[in-house]
Protein backbone atom coordinates (compact mmCIF):
# COMPACT_ATOMS: atom_id res chain seq x y z
CA UNK A 1 0.00 0.00 0.00
CA UNK A 2 1.04 3.71 -0.49
CA UNK A 3 2.60 5.18 2.61
CA UNK A 4 0.31 8.60 3.57
CA UNK A 5 3.10 10.71 2.30
CA UNK A 6 2.62 9.29 -1.18
CA UNK A 7 -0.73 9.20 -1.49
CA UNK A 8 -0.58 13.05 -0.02
CA UNK A 9 1.53 13.84 -3.10
CA UNK A 10 -0.43 11.83 -5.56
CA UNK A 11 -3.20 13.36 -4.76
CA UNK A 12 -1.57 16.65 -4.77
CA UNK A 13 -0.72 15.50 -8.52
CA UNK A 14 -3.94 13.89 -9.09
CA UNK A 15 -6.21 17.17 -8.18
CA UNK A 16 -4.22 19.11 -10.72
CA UNK A 17 -6.62 17.58 -13.45
CA UNK A 18 -9.65 17.23 -11.67
CA UNK A 19 -12.61 18.91 -12.96
CA UNK A 20 -11.70 22.76 -11.55
CA UNK A 21 -14.43 24.80 -9.16
CA UNK A 22 -17.55 25.26 -10.80
CA UNK A 23 -19.33 26.90 -8.21
CA UNK A 24 -17.70 30.50 -8.33
CA UNK A 25 -21.38 32.50 -8.50
CA UNK A 26 -19.65 35.00 -6.20
CA UNK A 27 -17.10 35.41 -8.96
CA UNK A 28 -13.92 34.56 -6.60
CA UNK A 29 -11.78 31.11 -6.86
CA UNK A 30 -9.36 30.37 -4.37
CA UNK A 31 -6.71 32.79 -3.65
CA UNK A 32 -3.67 31.25 -5.75
CA UNK A 33 -6.40 30.44 -8.68
CA UNK A 34 -7.77 33.98 -8.49
CA UNK A 35 -4.43 35.59 -8.84
CA UNK A 36 -3.94 33.06 -11.76
CA UNK A 37 -7.17 34.18 -13.09
CA UNK A 38 -6.47 38.04 -13.09
CA UNK A 39 -3.85 37.65 -14.86
CA UNK A 40 -5.01 35.61 -17.13
CA UNK A 41 -8.18 37.86 -17.71
CA UNK A 42 -5.84 41.30 -17.51
CA UNK A 43 -3.55 40.37 -20.44
CA UNK A 44 -6.47 38.85 -22.48
CA UNK A 45 -7.95 42.46 -23.06
CA UNK A 46 -4.77 44.02 -23.15
CA UNK A 47 -6.54 45.01 -26.99
CA UNK A 48 -9.75 45.55 -25.51
CA UNK A 49 -8.22 48.24 -23.05
CA UNK A 50 -6.50 49.96 -25.57
CA UNK A 51 -9.56 50.46 -27.93
CA UNK A 52 -11.96 51.47 -24.44
CA UNK A 53 -9.29 54.26 -23.98
CA UNK A 54 -9.28 55.73 -27.33
CA UNK A 55 -12.95 56.18 -27.60
CA UNK A 56 -13.30 57.22 -23.70
CA UNK A 57 -10.96 60.28 -25.19
CA UNK A 58 -13.44 60.41 -28.34
CA UNK A 59 -16.11 60.87 -25.90
CA UNK A 60 -14.34 63.12 -23.72
CA UNK A 61 -13.89 65.84 -26.57
CA UNK A 62 -17.53 65.52 -27.82
CA UNK A 63 -18.71 66.65 -24.36
CA UNK A 64 -16.44 69.45 -24.67
CA UNK A 65 -18.44 70.08 -27.99
CA UNK A 66 -21.80 69.80 -26.20
CA UNK A 67 -20.59 72.45 -23.79
CA UNK A 68 -19.46 74.57 -26.48
CA UNK A 69 -22.57 73.81 -28.29
CA UNK A 70 -24.60 74.38 -24.79
CA UNK A 71 -23.07 77.63 -24.22
CA UNK A 72 -23.61 79.04 -27.98
CA UNK A 73 -27.37 78.01 -28.06
CA UNK A 74 -28.49 79.15 -24.60
CA UNK A 75 -26.23 82.01 -24.43
CA UNK A 76 -23.43 82.56 -21.62
CA UNK A 77 -24.21 81.11 -18.70
CA UNK A 78 -22.20 81.05 -15.26
CA UNK A 79 -21.84 77.34 -15.57
CA UNK A 80 -19.85 76.88 -18.71
CA UNK A 81 -16.18 77.31 -17.56
CA UNK A 82 -16.76 75.73 -14.04
CA UNK A 83 -17.97 72.53 -16.18
CA UNK A 84 -15.31 72.65 -18.38
CA UNK A 85 -13.15 72.44 -15.77
CA UNK A 86 -13.94 69.35 -13.90
CA UNK A 87 -13.75 67.76 -17.16
CA UNK A 88 -10.41 69.17 -17.50
CA UNK A 89 -9.56 67.63 -14.41
CA UNK A 90 -11.02 64.27 -14.56
CA UNK A 91 -9.81 64.33 -18.11
CA UNK A 92 -5.67 64.94 -17.23
CA UNK A 93 -6.11 62.12 -14.44
CA UNK A 94 -7.24 59.85 -16.85
CA UNK A 95 -5.22 60.48 -19.60
CA UNK A 96 -2.10 60.07 -17.03
CA UNK A 97 -3.82 56.86 -15.90
CA UNK A 98 -4.18 55.46 -19.86
CA UNK A 99 -1.03 56.46 -20.19
CA UNK A 100 0.61 53.92 -17.37
CA UNK A 101 -1.49 51.72 -18.21
CA UNK A 102 -0.18 51.60 -21.66
CA UNK A 103 2.87 51.84 -21.47
CA UNK A 104 3.12 49.27 -17.89
CA UNK A 105 1.73 45.98 -18.83
CA UNK A 106 1.78 44.90 -15.39
CA UNK A 107 -0.93 43.85 -13.73
CA UNK A 108 -0.24 46.03 -10.40
CA UNK A 109 -0.45 49.00 -12.50
CA UNK A 110 -3.75 48.03 -14.35
CA UNK A 111 -5.13 47.37 -10.84
CA UNK A 112 -4.29 50.92 -9.12
CA UNK A 113 -4.51 52.93 -12.39
CA UNK A 114 -8.12 51.62 -13.62
CA UNK A 115 -9.87 52.38 -10.36
CA UNK A 116 -8.93 55.87 -9.93
CA UNK A 117 -9.66 56.31 -13.89
CA UNK A 118 -13.08 54.90 -13.57
CA UNK A 119 -13.59 56.56 -10.36
CA UNK A 120 -12.94 60.20 -11.72
CA UNK A 121 -14.76 59.02 -14.57
CA UNK A 122 -17.65 58.82 -12.29
CA UNK A 123 -17.40 61.97 -9.85
CA UNK A 124 -16.57 63.95 -12.56
CA UNK A 125 -19.11 63.01 -14.35
CA UNK A 126 -21.73 63.29 -11.48
CA UNK A 127 -20.47 66.93 -10.82
CA UNK A 128 -20.94 68.10 -13.69
CA UNK A 129 -24.73 66.72 -14.36
CA UNK A 130 -25.57 68.17 -10.74
CA UNK A 131 -24.14 71.78 -12.06
CA UNK A 132 -26.16 71.45 -15.28
CA UNK A 133 -29.54 70.22 -13.38
CA UNK A 134 -29.33 72.86 -11.37
CA UNK A 135 -28.28 75.93 -14.17
CA UNK A 136 -31.33 73.98 -16.14
CA UNK A 137 -33.98 73.61 -13.88
CA UNK A 138 -33.59 77.55 -13.07
CA UNK A 139 -34.07 78.03 -16.95
CA UNK A 140 -37.37 75.43 -16.80
CA UNK A 141 -34.90 73.39 -19.07
CA UNK A 142 -35.06 69.27 -19.01
CA UNK A 143 -31.62 67.96 -18.45
CA UNK A 144 -31.79 64.29 -18.02
CA UNK A 145 -29.18 61.27 -16.94
CA UNK A 146 -27.70 60.12 -19.73
CA UNK A 147 -24.18 61.00 -18.72
CA UNK A 148 -24.49 59.00 -15.74
CA UNK A 149 -26.48 56.47 -17.25
CA UNK A 150 -23.10 56.41 -19.97
CA UNK A 151 -21.00 55.99 -17.20
CA UNK A 152 -22.56 53.02 -15.57
CA UNK A 153 -22.20 51.34 -19.02
CA UNK A 154 -18.32 52.50 -19.10
CA UNK A 155 -17.85 51.07 -15.55
CA UNK A 156 -18.79 47.51 -16.68
CA UNK A 157 -17.03 47.46 -19.79
CA UNK A 158 -15.33 43.99 -19.60
CA UNK A 159 -11.82 45.26 -19.83
CA UNK A 160 -9.55 43.02 -17.26
CA UNK A 161 -10.82 44.58 -14.28
CA UNK A 162 -11.94 42.92 -11.25
CA UNK A 163 -15.67 42.83 -11.64
CA UNK A 164 -16.80 43.18 -8.09
CA UNK A 165 -14.93 46.74 -7.96
CA UNK A 166 -16.65 47.62 -10.94
CA UNK A 167 -20.03 46.67 -8.84
CA UNK A 168 -18.66 48.39 -5.98
CA UNK A 169 -17.75 51.53 -7.90
CA UNK A 170 -21.30 51.17 -10.04
CA UNK A 171 -23.60 51.23 -6.59
CA UNK A 172 -21.72 53.40 -5.24
CA UNK A 173 -22.12 55.82 -8.49
CA UNK A 174 -25.92 54.75 -8.55
CA UNK A 175 -26.25 55.84 -4.84
CA UNK A 176 -24.39 59.31 -4.88
CA UNK A 177 -26.76 60.16 -7.71
CA UNK A 178 -29.82 59.45 -6.39
CA UNK A 179 -28.19 61.17 -3.32
CA UNK A 180 -27.14 63.96 -4.85
CA UNK A 181 -30.22 64.70 -7.07
CA UNK A 182 -32.40 64.53 -3.68
CA UNK A 183 -30.18 66.91 -1.63
CA UNK A 184 -29.92 69.84 -4.86
CA UNK A 185 -33.08 69.42 -6.47
CA UNK A 186 -35.35 72.44 -4.76
CA UNK A 187 -38.80 71.46 -6.84
CA UNK A 188 -41.09 68.95 -5.85
CA UNK A 189 -39.62 65.65 -7.77
CA UNK A 190 -41.22 65.52 -11.43
CA UNK A 191 -42.68 62.91 -13.41
CA UNK A 192 -39.59 63.87 -15.82
CA UNK A 193 -37.25 63.62 -12.81
CA UNK A 194 -38.25 59.95 -11.61
CA UNK A 195 -38.30 58.65 -14.89
CA UNK A 196 -34.46 59.97 -15.26
CA UNK A 197 -33.77 57.97 -12.04
CA UNK A 198 -35.67 54.86 -13.31
CA UNK A 199 -33.69 55.28 -16.38
CA UNK A 200 -30.28 55.20 -14.63
CA UNK A 201 -31.20 52.63 -12.41
CA UNK A 202 -32.58 50.32 -15.27
CA UNK A 203 -29.16 50.75 -16.91
CA UNK A 204 -27.41 50.07 -14.36
CA UNK A 205 -28.55 46.43 -13.44
CA UNK A 206 -28.33 45.93 -17.14
CA UNK A 207 -24.80 46.93 -17.11
CA UNK A 208 -23.78 45.14 -14.15
CA UNK A 209 -25.95 41.85 -15.85
CA UNK A 210 -24.03 42.19 -18.99
CA UNK A 211 -20.74 42.46 -16.89
CA UNK A 212 -21.72 39.31 -15.19
CA UNK A 213 -21.86 37.11 -17.77
CA UNK A 214 -18.92 38.30 -19.26
CA UNK A 215 -17.32 37.33 -16.39
CA UNK A 216 -18.21 34.20 -16.26
CA UNK A 217 -17.83 33.82 -19.79
CA UNK A 218 -14.29 34.45 -19.02
CA UNK A 219 -14.09 32.32 -16.00
CA UNK A 220 -15.42 29.30 -17.96
CA UNK A 221 -13.18 30.00 -21.01
CA UNK A 222 -10.11 30.47 -18.02
CA UNK A 223 -10.76 27.01 -16.68
CA UNK A 224 -11.48 25.13 -19.85
CA UNK A 225 -7.27 26.51 -21.18
CA UNK A 226 -6.53 25.34 -18.31
CA UNK A 227 -7.72 22.39 -18.17
CA UNK A 228 -6.03 21.58 -21.62
CA UNK A 229 -2.78 23.06 -20.89
CA UNK A 230 -2.81 20.55 -18.01
CA UNK A 231 -4.19 17.82 -20.46
CA UNK A 232 -1.18 18.58 -23.02
CA UNK A 233 1.54 19.03 -20.63
CA UNK A 234 0.94 15.75 -18.39
CA UNK A 235 1.09 12.37 -18.51
CA UNK A 236 -2.71 10.90 -17.75
CA UNK A 237 -1.46 8.09 -16.00
CA UNK A 238 1.07 9.56 -13.54
CA UNK A 239 0.09 13.26 -13.61
CA UNK A 240 3.78 13.68 -14.18
CA UNK A 241 5.10 15.85 -16.79
CA UNK A 242 4.70 14.10 -20.42
CA UNK A 243 7.55 13.51 -23.22
CA UNK A 244 6.55 16.80 -25.24
CA UNK A 245 7.13 18.73 -22.00
CA UNK A 246 10.20 17.07 -21.16
CA UNK A 247 11.40 17.60 -24.37
CA UNK A 248 10.62 21.67 -24.00
CA UNK A 249 11.65 22.33 -20.02
CA UNK A 250 14.71 20.31 -20.82
CA UNK A 251 15.99 21.68 -23.73
CA UNK A 252 15.04 25.28 -21.54
CA UNK A 253 17.23 23.77 -18.50
CA UNK A 254 20.21 23.22 -20.78
CA UNK A 255 20.09 26.52 -22.03
CA UNK A 256 20.17 28.08 -18.66
CA UNK A 257 22.90 26.17 -17.66
CA UNK A 258 25.26 27.45 -20.52
CA UNK A 259 24.10 30.47 -20.51
CA UNK A 260 25.16 30.75 -16.86
CA UNK A 261 27.99 28.45 -17.06
CA UNK A 262 26.69 25.93 -14.83
CA UNK A 263 25.19 22.20 -15.58
CA UNK A 264 21.90 20.32 -15.20
CA UNK A 265 21.89 16.28 -14.64
CA UNK A 266 19.88 14.18 -16.38
CA UNK A 267 18.52 11.16 -14.21
CA UNK A 268 16.35 8.18 -16.30
CA UNK A 269 14.88 5.62 -15.07
CA UNK A 270 13.61 2.46 -16.14
CA UNK A 271 11.67 -0.09 -14.47
CA UNK A 272 13.20 -3.57 -14.03
CA UNK A 273 11.19 -6.56 -15.80
CA UNK A 274 8.40 -4.51 -16.10
CA UNK A 275 6.83 -6.67 -18.85
CA UNK A 276 6.78 -10.06 -17.13
CA UNK A 277 5.40 -7.69 -14.18
CA UNK A 278 2.27 -7.03 -16.65
CA UNK A 279 1.93 -10.65 -17.18
CA UNK A 280 2.57 -11.92 -13.82
CA UNK A 281 0.18 -9.57 -12.08
CA UNK A 282 -2.29 -7.90 -15.12
CA UNK A 283 -1.98 -4.62 -16.95
CA UNK A 284 -3.93 -2.68 -14.19
CA UNK A 285 -1.75 -3.52 -11.03
CA UNK A 286 0.99 -2.50 -13.63
CA UNK A 287 -0.75 0.85 -13.98
CA UNK A 288 -0.75 1.06 -10.24
CA UNK A 289 2.89 0.42 -9.98
CA UNK A 290 3.60 3.04 -12.17
CA UNK A 291 1.42 5.62 -10.34
CA UNK A 292 3.46 4.72 -7.26
CA UNK A 293 6.86 4.98 -9.11
CA UNK A 294 5.89 8.83 -10.43
CA UNK A 295 4.73 9.25 -6.60
CA UNK A 296 8.07 8.50 -5.35
CA UNK A 297 9.56 10.44 -8.25
CA UNK A 298 7.15 13.58 -7.33
CA UNK A 299 7.35 13.56 -4.21
CA UNK A 300 11.73 13.22 -3.67
CA UNK A 301 13.00 16.48 -2.14
CA UNK A 302 13.68 18.76 -5.13
CA UNK A 303 14.75 22.11 -5.98
CA UNK A 304 12.43 24.90 -7.38
CA UNK A 305 13.17 23.88 -10.78
CA UNK A 306 13.70 20.15 -10.58
CA UNK A 307 11.45 18.30 -12.58
CA UNK A 308 10.43 14.61 -13.00
CA UNK A 309 8.75 13.43 -16.00
CA UNK A 310 6.96 10.47 -17.77
CA UNK A 311 8.80 9.45 -21.25
CA UNK A 312 6.55 6.63 -22.10
CA UNK A 313 6.19 3.27 -20.97
CA UNK A 314 7.82 2.17 -17.90
CA UNK A 315 10.74 5.08 -18.19
CA UNK A 316 10.85 8.48 -15.96
CA UNK A 317 13.32 11.07 -15.79
CA UNK A 318 14.18 13.68 -13.51
CA UNK A 319 16.38 16.60 -14.23
CA UNK A 320 18.69 18.39 -11.84
CA UNK A 321 19.69 21.77 -11.82
CA UNK A 322 23.04 22.47 -10.71
CA UNK A 323 23.59 19.76 -8.61
CA UNK A 324 27.45 18.76 -7.32
CA UNK A 325 28.45 14.67 -7.96
CA UNK A 326 27.44 14.00 -4.60
CA UNK A 327 23.83 15.13 -4.51
CA UNK A 328 23.33 13.32 -7.56
CA UNK A 329 24.82 10.40 -6.47
CA UNK A 330 23.05 10.51 -3.34
CA UNK A 331 19.12 11.22 -5.52
CA UNK A 332 19.65 8.21 -7.41
CA UNK A 333 20.29 6.20 -4.60
CA UNK A 334 18.21 7.44 -2.46
CA UNK A 335 15.23 7.19 -5.58
CA UNK A 336 16.12 3.68 -6.35
CA UNK A 337 16.44 2.44 -2.26
CA UNK A 338 13.10 4.23 -2.18
CA UNK A 339 11.37 2.48 -4.65
CA UNK A 340 12.85 -1.68 -3.56
CA UNK A 341 12.88 -0.64 -0.27
CA UNK A 342 9.78 1.62 0.57
CA UNK A 343 7.70 0.79 -2.17
CA UNK A 344 8.53 -3.04 -2.15
CA UNK A 345 6.07 -3.94 -4.27
CA UNK A 346 6.07 -7.47 -5.14
CA UNK A 347 7.31 -8.82 -8.27
CA UNK A 348 8.39 -12.05 -8.06
CA UNK A 349 9.54 -12.69 -11.77
CA UNK A 350 12.42 -10.53 -10.93
CA UNK A 351 15.43 -11.73 -9.06
CA UNK A 352 15.48 -9.31 -5.97
CA UNK A 353 11.10 -10.82 -6.06
CA UNK A 354 9.87 -6.64 -5.27
CA UNK A 355 9.68 -4.15 -7.89
CA UNK A 356 13.24 -2.65 -8.45
CA UNK A 357 14.70 0.52 -11.29
CA UNK A 358 17.90 0.98 -13.20
CA UNK A 359 18.95 4.65 -13.21
CA UNK A 360 21.28 6.62 -15.40
CA UNK A 361 22.41 9.65 -15.39
CA UNK A 362 25.03 12.25 -17.34
CA UNK A 363 25.71 15.68 -16.45
CA UNK A 364 25.50 18.47 -19.25
CA UNK A 365 29.08 20.33 -20.41
CA UNK A 366 28.93 23.75 -22.51
CA UNK A 367 28.43 21.95 -25.82
CA UNK A 368 25.99 19.45 -24.75
CA UNK A 369 22.64 19.98 -26.95
CA UNK A 370 19.61 18.06 -25.66
CA UNK A 371 20.12 14.72 -27.59
CA UNK A 372 23.80 14.47 -26.99
CA UNK A 373 22.86 14.76 -23.29
CA UNK A 374 20.22 12.51 -23.32
CA UNK A 375 22.15 9.92 -25.14
CA UNK A 376 24.85 9.94 -22.67
CA UNK A 377 22.38 9.10 -20.17
CA UNK A 378 20.79 6.48 -21.75
CA UNK A 379 24.11 4.75 -22.35
CA UNK A 380 24.66 5.03 -18.43
CA UNK A 381 21.37 3.46 -17.90
CA UNK A 382 21.64 0.69 -20.26
CA UNK A 383 25.09 -0.40 -18.61
CA UNK A 384 23.24 -0.51 -15.06
CA UNK A 385 20.93 -2.93 -17.27
CA UNK A 386 23.57 -5.30 -18.35
CA UNK A 387 25.65 -5.02 -15.14
CA UNK A 388 22.88 -6.68 -13.31
CA UNK A 389 19.36 -4.04 -13.42
CA UNK A 390 18.65 -2.30 -9.27
CA UNK A 391 21.67 -0.03 -9.68
CA UNK A 392 22.93 3.29 -10.29
CA UNK A 393 25.44 4.32 -13.05
CA UNK A 394 26.58 7.61 -13.36
CA UNK A 395 28.50 9.09 -16.30
P1 LIG B 1 14.05 -4.43 -18.71
O1 LIG B 1 14.34 -4.91 -17.35
O2 LIG B 1 15.10 -4.80 -19.68
O3 LIG B 1 13.73 -2.96 -18.77
O4 LIG B 1 12.74 -5.20 -19.20
P2 LIG B 1 11.27 -4.68 -19.27
O5 LIG B 1 10.37 -5.85 -19.30
O6 LIG B 1 11.02 -3.71 -18.19
O7 LIG B 1 11.27 -3.87 -20.64
P3 LIG B 1 10.41 -4.05 -21.92
O8 LIG B 1 10.75 -2.86 -22.78
O9 LIG B 1 10.61 -5.42 -22.53
O10 LIG B 1 8.91 -3.93 -21.45
C1 LIG B 1 8.32 -2.77 -21.05
C2 LIG B 1 6.90 -3.09 -20.73
O11 LIG B 1 6.22 -1.92 -20.19
C3 LIG B 1 6.10 -3.51 -21.91
C4 LIG B 1 4.71 -2.92 -21.72
O12 LIG B 1 3.78 -3.93 -21.54
C5 LIG B 1 4.85 -2.16 -20.41
N1 LIG B 1 4.12 -0.89 -20.45
C6 LIG B 1 4.39 0.20 -21.22
N2 LIG B 1 3.50 1.17 -20.95
C7 LIG B 1 2.66 0.70 -20.00
C8 LIG B 1 1.54 1.23 -19.32
O13 LIG B 1 1.12 2.36 -19.52
N3 LIG B 1 0.92 0.44 -18.41
C9 LIG B 1 1.35 -0.81 -18.15
N4 LIG B 1 0.72 -1.55 -17.24
N5 LIG B 1 2.41 -1.35 -18.78
C10 LIG B 1 3.05 -0.61 -19.68
MG1 LIG C 1 12.00 0.39 -21.08
MG1 LIG D 1 12.13 -1.87 -18.24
Amino acid sequence: MPSQAESAVANHYIAAVQPLPVGFALRRFAPELEAEYRDFSYRSYQQTRRVAICLLLVSFFAFFAFDLLLLYSVGANPITLPVMLVRLCALLIIMFGAYRVLTQPDIATGYRWIPIGLGCLSLGMLLVTLMYHQALEQMQLPYGLEGMMLIQIVIFVPIGYSYRNSLCLGIATLLCTCLALQLTTSVEPRIQYLASLTYLVVATIAAATAGYCQEHSMRVLFLTKRDLRTMADTDGLTQLYNRRSFDLLLQRALQEAQREQTRIALIMLDLDHFKAYNDCYGHPAGDLALQRIAGVLASHPRRDLDFAARLGGEEFALVLRNPDSAYLASTCESIRRKICEELAIEHLKNPAQVMTASLGASFSNASDTTASLYQRADLALYRAKASGRNRVEID
